[in-house]
């Protein structure tokens, strides 16, 4: 996943910046940047392992100096989780230091690396975001912009970047628009361009727009104006699982609230059958929304049963099997005088590999719930995503592999249901078209 921020013409920019990736650290716990440009053209870059807090100090803040900035929160979905891997990814060439952040994965990140390799490119990191630089590095026109161009026309992905030279910040989407970025203006006149508008919020910037999916968009250092070139055909595909489980439910995409668009998930659910259960329950702090919404709908009251730790990271930030199950347990605890001898609808956004909804319904049983029936606000994922989602294999994708009665029984619930496609479909609103491939395996970069 990731998340991205750049601040332009705007003084301590990277205070800013620093404040927008602590409100999207959702996006991403395993490292955290931030490259600031001074007035000199100086770039100065922090980066290290660990959680945005954890990353930077008082202290940072007199070295990165400067009216212009750029940050990453990182999620590892290509690369590995070592301080290498950590962006923004800084670097010198023919035209000066550059440093770039990158949302999203490039799907033909291997054969062009193999390629720069083979002409000679030395890599010191295992990022795809790296290809970037080197293809920039290689290009022999005068221009940055011109030399973007050439390097994003080399690779295949999902991308929304951010480069950061001298003078200039580029912001670009790829003509997806798979990830989301959205503009907005600060207070002292300057810009900011985020992964999500809750960064916004909490730096008291102003919305002005959605990058456009193919837009790239050029700041320049003490200008007003902002240039807009449509550099690809726009084929909009705004990823659904953005609004299933990865952005901060009050964030605004393409103009959805994604805690609204969570809701009427719960909603459409609650419309496919008619449960008799005593109430509903989400489980924290993932299916909190579409729980909500099934409420609403059903007309069965809801209780928050199921109290969240909230000092322990998503289960799936820890590698290994052994260490996930540990995890639920230390995250969730149902409160067995609340839960002891009724029936429960449990809702939760997704089931991946299975092991948080197992778990939850062993621990339900434990509390003396006497029925549990087991509601997914989204289809079955019965494919790997390639464009910047931490889905595993097909071998791990546990409805790639069991059918929804066989999951049912896995997971040891009295039922079980998912959105289909067309009902996700419903509840995102069908004006437009998504990134599904989770769903329907449509590979549609290739
Ligand atoms: P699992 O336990 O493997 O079935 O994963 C399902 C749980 O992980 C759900 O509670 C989701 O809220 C959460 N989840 C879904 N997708 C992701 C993801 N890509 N990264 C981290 N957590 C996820």
């Amino acid at each position: 996943m990731c998340a991205i921020v750049g601040v332009i013409n705007s003084k301590d920019a990277a205070k800013t910046a620093y404040y927008a990736l602590f409100a999207m650290q959702h996006r991403g716990q395993e490292a955290s940047g931030i490259s600031a440009c001074d007035e000199n053209g100086k770039i100065r870059t922090i980066k290290d392992r660990g959680l945005v807090t954890e990353v930077f100090g008082k202290d940072s803040f007199d070295v990165l100096k400067g009216d212009m900035a750029i940050g990453h929160n990182r999620y590892a979905t290509a690369g590995s989780d070592s301080l290498l891997d950590a962006q923004p990814v800084t670097a010198n060439y023919a035209l000066g230091s550059i440093s770039v952040v990158h949302n999203g994965n490039f799907v033909n990140k291997d054969e062009v690396r193999d390629a720069l390799i083979e002409e000679g490119a030395i890599f010191g990191s295992n990022m795809d975001t790296e290809n970037i630089v080197h293809l920039i590095a290689q290009h022999k026109s005068k221009s940055l912009k011109e030399r973007i161009i050439y390097a994003l026309s080399k690779v295949l992905g999902a991308y929304c970047l951010l480069i950061q030279s001298r003078h200039k910040t580029f912001a670009i989407r790829d003509r997806y628009g798979v990830r989301p970025l959205s503009l907005g203006r600060l207070k002292d006149g300057g810009y900011i361009v985020a992964s999500e508008t809750c960064a916004f919020d909490l730096v008291e910037a102003e919305f002005i727009r959605d990058i456009n999916p193919g837009e790239m968009v050029i700041f320049e250092r003490g200008s007003n104006e902002i240039r807009s070139e449509q550099i690809f055909t726009p084929d909009p595909r705004i990823c659904a699982f953005e609004y299933i489980y990865f952005a901060r439910p009050d964030s605004v995409i393409e103009g959805k609230n994604v805690y609204e668009i969570r809701q009427n998930m719960g909603r459409v659910l609650a419309q496919k059958s008619k449960i008799e259960a005593d109430f509903v329950i989400p489980v924290p702090d993932s299916g909190v929304a579409a729980a909500l919404g099934y409420a609403k709908q059903s007309g069965l009251p809801f209780e928050a049963a199921i109290v969240r730790n909230h000092y322990v990271g998503r289960t799936f930030i820890e590698p290994t099997q052994e260490l996930r199950n540990l995890k639920v347990k230390l995250k969730l605890n149902p409160m067995s005088s609340v839960l002891k001898g009724k029936s429960v609808v449990v809702v939760d956004d997704s089931i991946v590999r299975g092991t948080t909804s197992k778990k939850i319904v062993e621990l339900l049983r434990h509390a003396g719930v006497n029925k549990v029936h087991f509601r997914v606000a989204c289809p079955e994922l019965k494919f790997p995503e390639r464009y910047g989602i931490d889905t595993p294999s097909f071998a791990e994708l546990i409805s790639a592999n069991k059918n929804v009665e066989q999951v049912r029984e896995y997971i040891g619930a009295d039922s079980l249901e998912f959105l289909s496609i067309d009902e996700l479909k419903t509840a995102l609103g069908n004006e437009r078209n998504y990134s599904l491939v989770s769903f329907d395996g449509d590979y549609f970069i290739k």
